[in-house]
């Protein structure tokens, strides 16, 4: 690990100025990412900027119905809270597919959506990666990308985004509430939140380089069931080879949210008007770039759909 100096913020403005004035900082919140890339030296920030003691773990009813989510709210914490679990079901359940007990107890609302990607070379600091070091190359790209993505890709990364819980907030339409270091406060939809690679795959989100989250606010519940399926190489412990959110009312229309597939949480409403498995996946994955390892996605996302629709009608 490199040797970096250390503050705790005492306000969300001044964590966001403290990032806006000293180059190489970096906001640390449950570490459970950030000191694992530490210590790899793929990240290697010259300052940590402590965000734990600010009051950021509440989750607040808000006016229409909808819900605040506090950045520091734990996983844990949110999948067991009373409102999420009746509401927004899917969302307690997604992140209850992800990690561990322990890194459940750690990770954070806004940690959970800036993870990082799990691709295997990305890790490996012996290969080329765009992502860690612009313009070396992508080692996935004709090597082994089983568990990226075939969606958003572009010539320079094919990597996924690994978080479940932003699958879930994707399918409810979250919104990314942050503050800037001169106080400016904005609302980023999370559609528009993680930015696919195109040109610069370092670029992973919509964040300015001053810019923290605050909170995510949910709009107001949905009804109708909620189910999250996340198909995987283990039966817990492990990322997901593509995961499937969904929301679908009582006449049968739903709502669809995809992980695994893309840079992003994949959601195409233009699907959603479909309604039998093949077809919802068909319009999904139009554009869709598979290789001899990971061609077996879209089948597997058609089939857990199928089970999934059988499900909200059981
Ligand atoms: C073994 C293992 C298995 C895992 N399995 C899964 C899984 O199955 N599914 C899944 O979804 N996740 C999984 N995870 C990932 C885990 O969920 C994330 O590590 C965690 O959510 C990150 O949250 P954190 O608070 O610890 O973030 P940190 O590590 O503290 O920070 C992550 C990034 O977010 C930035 N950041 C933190 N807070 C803010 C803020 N408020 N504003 C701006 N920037 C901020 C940091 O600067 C850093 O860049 C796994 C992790 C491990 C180690
Ligand atoms: S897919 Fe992206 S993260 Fe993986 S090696 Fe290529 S550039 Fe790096």
């Amino acid at each position: 690990m490199k040797q970096f100096t250390f503050e705790r913020a005492t306000t969300p403005a001044g964590a966001a100025a403290a990032l806006a004035h000293t180059p190489g900082a970096k906001l640390i919140a449950g570490g459970t990412n950030l000191l694992d890339l530490m210590k790899l030296q793929i990240e290697t920030p010259t300052h940590l900027i402590d965000i734990n003691r600010l009051n950021l773990n509440q989750v607040e009813d808000v006016q229409g119905g909808g819900l605040r989510i506090g950045a520091l709210v734990r996983n844990t914490d949110l999948a067991a809270h009373p409102r999420v679990r009746s509401d927004y079901a899917v969302l307690s359940r997604a992140l209850m597919s992800g990690a561990s007990g322990q890194l459940r107890n750690k990770a954070t609302t806004a940690g959970n959506l800036l993870q990082r990607t799990r691709c295997p070379y990305f890790y490996d600091t012996t290969k080329p990666c765009n992502k860690r070091q612009s313009g070396t190359g992508c080692s996935a790209i004709g090597g082994f990308d089983r568990n990226l993505a075939i969606l958003a890709t572009s010539d320079q990364c094919i990597a996924t985004h690994p978080s479940d819980m932003a699958v879930a907030m994707r399918l409810l339409d979250a919104s990314v509430e942050t503050v800037r270091a001169d106080g400016s406060q904005r609302a980023i939809p999370i559609a528009d939140f993680h930015r696919p690679p195109g040109t610069t795959p370092q670029v992973e989100n919509a964040l300015a380089r001053d810019e923290m989250i605050t909170s995510v606010t949910l709009p107001a519940p949905l009804g109708g069931k909620h189910i999250y399926r996340k198909v995987r190489d283990r039966a817990s412990y492990a990322f997901a080879l593509i995961s499937v959110a969904a929301v679908v009312q009582p006449d049968g229309r739903g709502r669809f949210a995809y992980g695994g597939l893309a840079p992003k949480p994949w959601r195409v409403e233009a699907a959603e008007s479909q309604t039998d498995a093949a077809a919802i996946a068909r319009v999904t994955l139009a554009g869709a770039r598979t290789s001899e390892h990971n061609a077996f996605k879209p089948l597997l996302v058609e089939r857990t759909l199928a089970s999934v629709l059988a499900e909200s009608r059981s």
